[in-house]
């Protein structure tokens, strides 16, 4: 722990709550400074409370901390960004949980890490601009895109340039990956392993895209569904094996692509969908 100021204030979009004591809420937040914290809101469950409309899930706000015993106190909020349409629609809802927890994964308290806060907030305005939309749909590369960048700035960058073994550079035909290796071997090398799985060229396009081009361009790729899907199941699966855990709100957003594309009626939790 770095020694703090006995007030401070900071920015924070509010990851997680669970509550605490009779009326107080425990938040889980991300700072762009201070990395992720959890802080504990006195009196948010009340319904006169002043600060709790502030400190809704997905609200980026501007806080005011006091330096407590056992977590430290919020003692003013502010929003700065609602992003109230991510609560109001069973997919944003459903997206925005899983940016949230993949953020929760893989931050750490007391890391100043200003490109995960970036990143976060992006995606976040991307999702609930999509919201507003009268069709409703998480863009289609969207949160492809967010585990390839949020991957690279946590250091489990996968290796989809060159062989992981021979460091040659991959040629555009059937290649194969190694989720455990965390990256693509070539065809000779890939012979020797048995921890492999064939890579077509088409979805290795993709996956490079993704990872090496911002999202205003990654946004205008049409991706054929199929490859779409494949992207997303070897990045899942990475993410399990990197995480050593399976993602909640990862469950849940593959249970509502069984649904209708769209619902007016918010669930009351992601962890427990209808
Ligand atoms: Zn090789």
């Amino acid at each position: 722990m770095t020694t703090r100021e006995r007030v401070r204030t900071t920015h924070a979009l509010i990851l997680r709550r669970r509550d605490v004591h009779d009326a107080d809420r425990l938040l889980t937040v991300l700072t762009p400074r201070d990395g992720k914290q959890e802080l504990l809101a006195k009196g948010a469950r009340k319904t006169m409370s002043r600060k709790a409309g502030h400190l809704e899930l997905f609200t980026h706000a501007a806080l005011v901390v006091a330096q407590g015993r056992t977590w430290d106190i919020v003692t003013e909020a502010q929003t700065i960004e609602s992003f109230r349409h991510l609560r109001q629609e069973l997919h944003a809802i459903g997206a925005a949980s899983y940016v949230c927890e993949l953020v929760d994964c893989f931050s750490e308290s007391d890391d100043d890490n200003q490109p995960v806060w970036d990143l976060a907030l992006a995606v976040l305005r991307e999702l609930d601009a999509a919201a507003q939309q009268p069709a409703e749909t998480v863009p289609p590369n969207l949160l492809r895109w967010f585990d390839l960048q949020l991957l690279s700035l946590a250091g489990f960058q996968p290796q989809l340039f060159a062989c992981v073994a021979c460091e040659t550079a991959l040629e555009p035909a059937l290649n194969f990956v190694s989720l455990a290796a965390g990256g693509v071997f070539c065809p000779r090398c890939a012979a020797h392993r048995d921890d492999v799985e064939p890579l077509d060229a088409d979805t290795l396009k993709v996956l490079r895209f993704m990872q090496s081009h911002p999202w205003p361009e990654v946004s205008r790729v049409n991706v054929r569904p199929p490859i779409l899907r494949r992207v997303e199941s070897l990045l899942q699966r990475y993410l399990i094996i990197v995480l050593e855990r399976h993602l909640k709100s990862a469950d849940f957003l593959r249970r509502l692509q069984h649904l209708a594309p769209s619902t007016t009626t918010p669930p009351p939790a992601p962890a427990t969908p209808s």
